[in-house]
């Protein structure tokens, strides 16, 4: 890969990085314990103590928001896992076996870490 395409491929990631934690600080904080890891904070704890009927549509709000914390995590995952391949300098290679990922799926999707092939086995 030439460096100009990496770089912007970097450029995605790094935005993509940002926008991804922002939303994340929204209704979760960094697990202190687990790198990579955040927590779903109930919402409005802390706060005056809810009546019945408030903490109700709290438990509701907190199981909506725990699937989402759990996708936006992982997409965190593979982005910063990316970032990382870029610094040690394998990055656009794939993670099963080796040979170089496809540019046009890496413009897609910048975090790939399989190529269309190995990815496609991955799935079934
Ligand atoms: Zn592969």
């Amino acid at each position: 890969m030439d460096k100009k395409t990496q770089k912007n491929l970097k450029k995605k990631l790094e935005s993509e990085e940002k926008r991804l934690t922002k939303d994340l600080r929204f209704f979760a904080k960094k697990d202190p314990k687990i790198k990579g890891n955040w927590r779903t904070r109930f919402p409005f704890l802390g706060s005056d103590r809810p009546s019945k009927d408030e903490s109700a549509e709290e438990v509701e709000e907190y199981q909506k928001l725990l699937p989402l914390e759990h996708v936006l995590e992982l997409r965190l995952k593979d982005i910063d896992e990316a970032l990382d391949k870029i610094k040690k300098g394998n990055y656009g290679s794939c993670d099963n076996c080796k040979k170089k990922i496809e540019p046009k799926r890496l413009e897609a999707a910048p975090e790939a870490m399989l190529c269309l092939k190995c990815g496609k086995e991955n799935l079934q």
